[in-house]
């Protein structure tokens, strides 16, 4: 057992209250207490509550083992296989409570590992000591008692959050080799909560990105998706870049970052991105990674075709070839997937603006993503004016002013004429540099 001894924060000398949280996160916390338990609030709830934020959910650390804790909910469901986690349910929200848990040398299950058999379940839980240790940064270890209101703090975690500090608990990088997915989450902490990278983690940080090669596509892809369901993405990519990660991520688009019209292209739709979230509009991933992947499937379609294949399939060979290869990086389902295609196919299809086709774009389930990188690409400087501004037109249009635009445009790209000479039945060819 640890010595460590941690300082007690009383209630009268903390900010925290029962009213900001959770009426079902509170019942949890007394019903565990009142059975003879200890319970307490931990991690990024009580983190958040003392900065003033509001929580995202609620995580409870407890001496009751999970069998117990399922014992005194009806409503609870165990999860998990090696370490097992008690969920309490109560409609929409869930409550997670975990028994404290010791820190394993050999324990791979943060890389996505299997250890079956290794570990005999007892010996992985251990005391609200051993707990402390194993978590990641100070600020997200400190523990709100239930029975006295008390914060209890081993790491001087209030402090640092008083300072607005990000420290790693133990040594950076004896704890970013034993997961790396600790790089990312520093990046998050920092970016989300405006917190100060200590200088030692700093250091180690630049040091030891190329770990994030060594998790695995799935976890990272996980890890990724937070970074885009919450703000401000703009200052936490600036961060991802500042310390080499977002190359990691993002290996196909890395040789591009270097391009002033790339980073505008993606800076642009972040602070979009963000804009949109602060208005509480809906905001979806697949926009976000298709803008990512936009130059380097806009520079694998121009390069010269081996076969002659109309502009169309090559172009939609060089989304499929830049999808597979990103796949290595990161586990992206494929119903994201295959909105990704979209969004990248309709730069194409964009171009195409004859008979009904700009028509049935507009129909077209992911038309409003497509436009908007359309007109992200043209703020960037691609040559995409004279397009971009046909279709904010035309989007804006009337019935009889899109019929004008269409005809307008026909006169000079008509593929009709074409069609009739050659006889071929195959889309038109329009030029890759069109796009
Ligand atoms: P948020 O939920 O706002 O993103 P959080 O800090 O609550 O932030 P969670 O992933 O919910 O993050 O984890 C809850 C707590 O578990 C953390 O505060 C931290 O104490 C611990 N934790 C989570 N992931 C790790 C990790 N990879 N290494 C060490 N501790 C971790
Ligand atoms: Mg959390």
């Amino acid at each position: 057992m640890n010595s460590i001894k941690p300082t007690i924060i009383p209630r009268g000398e903390h900010t925290i209250s029962r009213k900001g949280i959770s009426h079902n996160a509170l019942k949890v916390l007394y019903r565990l207490n009142t059975c003879g338990y200890s319970a307490y609030l931990v991690g990024g709830c009580v983190r958040d509550l003392l900065l003033g934020r509001h929580p995202k959910d609620y995580d409870i650390a407890t001496n009751a083992h999970p069998e117990d804790v399922r014992r005194l909910f009806r409503n609870c469901r165990l999860i998990g296989k090696r370490f097992r986690l008690a969920h309490i349910i109560f409609g929409k929200e869930i409550i997670e409570v975990a028994t404290f848990r010791t820190h394993h040398k050999d324990s791979h299950e943060q890389h996505g590992h299997s250890h079956e058999g290794m570990i005999i379940r007892d010996n992985v839980y251990g005391t609200i000591e051993d707990d402390v240790l194993r978590r990641d940064f100070t600020v997200n270890a400190l523990y709100y008692n239930i029975a006295d209101y008390s914060i209890v703090d081993y790491m001087h975690g209030m402090q640092d959050i008083n300072d607005r500090m990000l420290r790693m608990i133990g040594d950076p990088e004896q704890r970013f080799t034993e997961d790396p997915v600790r790089l990312l989450r520093a990046i998050r902490f920092a970016g989300k909560l405006d917190l100060n990278i200590c200088p030692t983690l700093e250091k180690s940080m630049h040091e030891l990105s190329h770990l994030l090669g060594h998790v695995s596509p799935a976890r990272l892809f996980q890890e990724i998706l937070k970074f885009f369901q919450e703000g401000p993405r703009l200052k936490t990519f600036r961060l991802l870049l500042e310390f080499q990660l977002f190359d990691q991520l993002f290996p196909q688009t890395s040789d591009f970052l270097k391009q002033p019209e790339t980073i505008t292209l993606i800076e642009s739709a972040l602070s979009d991105t963000d804009d949109r979230d602060s208005e509480g509009k809906s905001i979806s991933p697949t926009f976000l990674f298709s803008v990512f992947l936009w130059r380097p499937i806009l520079e694998l379609s121009k390069k010269p075709a081996e076969e002659d294949l109309p502009a169309h399939v090559m172009f939609e060979k060089s989304i499929r070839k830049v999808l597979r290869q990103q796949l290595d990086r990161l586990t992206i389902p494929k119903r994201l997937l295959m909105s990704i295609h979209e969004i990248c196919f309709l730069q194409y299809r964009l171009t195409c603006r004859y008979g009904t086709a700009p028509f049935r774009l507009l129909e077209h389930p992911r038309f409003r993503a497509g436009y908007d990188l359309l007109i992200m690409r043209a703020h960037a400087g691609e040559p995409v004016k004279e397009l971009c501004d046909w279709w904010i037109k035309f989007y804006s249009g009337t019935q009889e002013e899109r019929e004008e635009l269409i005809k307008a445009v026909s006169e000079t790209t008509s593929p009709k004429k074409k069609r009739r000479r050659s006889r071929k039945r195959h889309k038109p060819k329009v030029k890759n540099d069109a796009l």
